[in-house]
């Protein structure tokens, strides 16, 4: 496969770990013990340009194929220590944006799209419920029809932005007997009468990005408020996570980076029995394994990306991706906070916060277990 960046692409990445090293100053460690969002630093994406890379340019945005913004999102999780941040742009570009451009009319774009490109609007993507997770489609929210209007019922919970996005998808049961088709998306203001966010849930990585549930109490929305045609639920959060699945994780290629380097560097300044603890084998190994680790993952995201953007839905490499990329950063992850030793372990130190993040991959957009269950199917068992 090629992956030779023409010269662009690479000012185009060394750009953005600039920007991340020189703009993006927030105390990862504070906001992740507080669980706090870095609102500024989100500002300084947005006016970076970041929310606008795969937007069309009659939208306002730099229409970049979906292989060159995967690059640009290793460049940022190489550059770029907060994971939490990195996952929360990840979430607008590949679950919000994804949605509202394949199946969003132009009043829909116009009204949501500009808005995120400036920062001023955040989506939040509400498929989950406590019925449903891994069975996705077992989700109880209904949306009953009321004269023009619907009228939504339900809790989504474990939203990625729920606290504090503008809007939100919605996915909701419009023919409860029809299975997976009865299921229509809607796109909810946050203001709507009826739509309550919660607080802010806890979370064990990924702190930086806020987690939370949306209750809707017959919350009146307008028909015209519907994306995709009613019944094109299921095919719509279908898109969206074959895209969402290998893509919201191209920042582990960078991050996996950014942890062998500072291993590399770790390995060769600690001395333990008069020697370099890198000429230790059981060091060594673990940075060598690392380093496989990275390049294999990357060689496995840009030619599931690549394949999707040429027009195939490859469910089946994305489904390969998603487990492989988060199953390399918690291993790599893991080795990293080995080879720090005791400062692995420090919080100060910002190594552990890794692990942490690291795992959040493996249960979001369908965790490993189902991915192995997709991949099995693909396979005829
Ligand atoms: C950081 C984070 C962000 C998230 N953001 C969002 C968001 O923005 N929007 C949203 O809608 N949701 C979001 N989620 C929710 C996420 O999609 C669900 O947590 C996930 O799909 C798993 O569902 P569950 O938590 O109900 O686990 P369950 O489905 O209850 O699974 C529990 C365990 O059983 C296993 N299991 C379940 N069914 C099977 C099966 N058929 N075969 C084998 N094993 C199985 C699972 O693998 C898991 O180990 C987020 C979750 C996390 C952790």
């Amino acid at each position: 496969m090629d992956l030779d960046w023409n010269n662009e692409e690479r000012d185009l990445y060394d750009g953005v770990v600039t920007f991340c090293k020189e703009s993006l100053q927030h105390d990862v460690g504070a906001l992740d013990a507080n669980s706090e969002f870095p609102k500024e630093a989100w500002q300084s994406c947005a006016d970076f340009g970041v929310l606008g890379w795969r937007v069309p340019a009659e939208l306002g945005g730099k229409d970049y194929p979906a292989s060159l913004v995967a690059f640009l999102m290793e460049a940022f999780g190489y550059g770029c220590e907060d994971n939490g941040l990195a996952f929360a742009l990840g979430t607008q570009l590949w679950g919000v944006q994804t949605a509202l451009l394949q199946f969003g009319n132009e009043e829909q774009l116009e009204k949501y799209v500009p808005g995120m490109l400036r920062g001023e609007l955040i989506g939040a993507h509400a498929m989950n419920e406590d019925s449903s997770g891994s069975d996705a489609f077992a989700i109880e929210t209904t949306a009953v029809a009321d004269g023009d209007d619907f009228l939504l019922n339900g809790e989504k919970t474990l939203v990625t932005f729920a606290p504090n996005a503008d809007f939100a998808i919605v996915f909701a049961k419009t023919a409860p007997d029809a299975g997976q088709w009865g299921i229509s998306t809607f796109l909810v203001d946050a203001d709507t009468p009826g739509y309550t966010a919660s607080e802010p849930d806890e979370m064990m990585g990924l702190r930086t990005a806020p987690y939370g549930r949306v209750l809707l109490e017959d919350c009146r929305v307008p028909s015209s408020s519907m994306l995709g045609k009613t019944g094109a639920g299921a095919s719509i959060f279908g898109f969206i996570q074959s895209w969402e699945r290998s893509l919201v994780l191209a920042p582990h290629v960078g991050a996996m980076q950014r942890l062998l380097e500072q291993s590399l560097a770790f390995a060769r300044e600690r001395k333990r029995g008069g020697a370099p603890i890198g000429k230790h084998q059981a060091i060594a190994h673990r940075i060598a394994d690392m380093k496989l680790r990275l390049e294999t993952a990357r060689l496995l995201l840009y030619d599931t990306v690549r394949k999707q953007q040429d027009g195939a839905a490859d469910m089946m490499g994305s489904a390969l991706s998603k487990i492989y990329l988060s199953e390399c950063l918690t291993q790599t992850a893991l080795d990293a906070v080995a080879i720090h030793g005791g400062d692995g372990y420090l919080t100060e130190a910002g190594i552990e916060r890794n692990l942490r993040d690291a795992i959040g991959a493996t249960i979001y957009s369908g965790t490993t277990d189902v991915q192995r269950n997709i991949i099995a199917r693909l396979l005829g068992l």
